[in-house]
């Protein structure tokens, strides 16, 4: 790791007037549809803390979105960046390739659910990775339509924006979106009551009589739901859906950009309920920070692609591939899944002792947590809350990101790096947050 100090240390008041300087121009020459969740700009981070450029460390519990899981310029990936870096920056995979991008796929087929011949393709984004999954299983079924799911995120491109649920920010304005793509209702414990087995009779029975299985290429789901919520399916859920598609000759895409590479405890989460899923999308966690994606499947639906059908002048860029093999093996070499777990259970035992009803739930898995935020008594969502919390939050110091449908909840996604006690001290500044807003 860097030199970087592992406190947190707020000297002067948040944004600084070097960042406030910055955030004056980057309003000057930034378009304003790229947004920033905190007005600091930052200049180095590593372990669980993101320096800014007026001298504050801040601790850092949102990893980039879920991008920094072994840390920010972790040890590893530092070295194997530089080493490709000085060796050759590109060729394209497609015009003379090289062994890294191969040696990522030898990897993902190991490291993905199941053990049937998988093979796998690069990409530069989750939503590029996603579009592709759609390609594939398009080709391979000869159908066109797809499934995903209310509170669903899969991306911002024209396709992912059609699959993405919720208008606004994401799609608001921003259509004709894609055809052929249909929702069904998600299994959303805390605010359907249902077990795993009722919601996905519920949405099977949606699909079949809206969507009609015949003409569906692909199911779409996130294993456990990122900007929608953090949402956890009941148990059963996943892999009854599984099983439909398995019957009705559907494939089954886990879309799991947010929820794999050793942030849920396990390389995916789809393996809590041992589901095989036919495809797996991987990115944000896989290469440290730099940008990469993958999707890897069964063989024969990879390979119903016709030659040359697949691919991007990036994708699968060699410093990516030398990065994600890089935090593979810091995943593996410094036991990251245990310490995911680690991590869930220090966060659940910090949110044991909090004793507010307007924390409607504390879910998730591993390091991927959050908190539900409601009005006590009716349920109703608190977006003011979770705002406020956050706000709070920033104030003193800690990087933490809200999500949900309604805006309504507060997200804990630490790089595994963090140590227990920059955890708790952001733990105690959050719950802090909630007696300011009481
Ligand atoms: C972030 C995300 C995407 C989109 O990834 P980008 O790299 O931002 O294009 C897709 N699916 C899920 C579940 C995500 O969390």
């Amino acid at each position: 790791m860097s030199d970087l100090e592992q406190t947190r240390l707020v000297r002067t008041e948040l944004p600084g007037p070097r960042s406030a300087a910055l955030m004056l121009r980057k309003q000057a020459f930034v378009s304003p549809g790229v947004g920033t969740t905190m007005p600091v700009f930052a200049t180095r981070a590593a372990g669980g803390i993101v320096e800014d450029v007026d001298g504050n460390r801040l601790i850092d519990l949102g990893s980039g979105i879920a991008v920094t899981t072994v840390g920010s310029s972790a040890p590893r990936v530092v070295a194997a960046v530089q080493a490709q870096v000085a060796e050759f920056t590109h060729t394209c995979f497609m015009i003379t390739p090289y062994e890294s991008y191969v040696a990522v796929a030898e990897a993902l087929a190991r490291l993905t659910p199941g053990d049937h011949e998988k093979r796998s393709a690069l990409f530069n984004s989750g939503s590029e990775a996603v579009e592709n999954a759609v390609k594939m299983a398009r080709s391979y079924t000869g159908r066109s339509a797809v499934v995903v799911f209310d509170h669903a995120y899969h991306g911002r491109t024209n396709l992912t924006m059609a699959m993405t649920a919720k208008v606004a920010p994401y799609k608001h304005g921003f259509g004709p979106f894609a055809a052929e793509v249909y929702r069904a209702p998600m299994s959303y414990p805390l605010r359907d009551g249902l077990s795993g087995a009722e919601a996905a009779r519920r949405a099977i029975g949606q699909i079949e009589t809206q969507v009609g299985a015949g003409n569906l290429a692909a199911l779409v789901i996130e294993p456990i739901q990122g900007e929608g919520g953090f949402v956890v399916p009941a148990e059963g859920f996943l892999p009854a859906l599984a099983d439909w598609c398995r019957t009705n000759g559907v494939v089954f895409v886990a879309d799991e950009v947010q929820s794999g590479f050793g942030r849920t405890g396990t390389m995916f989460a789809s393996e809590t309920e041992d589901v095989v899923p036919d495809l797996v999308v991987s990115a944000k966690g896989i290469a440290g920070g730099l940008p990469l994606s993958a999707v890897t499947g069964r063989a024969e639906i990879m390979e119903a692609v016709h030659p040359g059908g697949l691919g991007g002048t990036y994708g699968g860029n060699p410093l990516a591939c030398a990065a994600a093999l890089a935090v593979i093996e810091t995943i593996e070499s410094d036991g990251l899944l245990e310490r995911a777990r680690q991590i869930e259970t220090l966060v659940r035992e910090r949110f044991a002792r909090v004793d507010d009803p307007r924390i409607a739930e504390v879910r998730g898995r591993g390091a991927m947590l959050a908190v539900e935020l409601v009005q006590p008594g009716t349920g109703e969502p608190d977006a003011a809350l979770a705002k406020s919390i956050a706000a709070h939050a920033h104030s003193q110091g800690v990087i933490t990101l809200t999500c949900g449908t309604w805006g309504n909840v507060i997200r804990f996604l630490p790089p595994l790096s963090i140590s227990d006690e920059l955890l708790t001290e952001a733990l105690d500044i959050v719950v802090a947050g909630l007696e300011v807003t009481r």
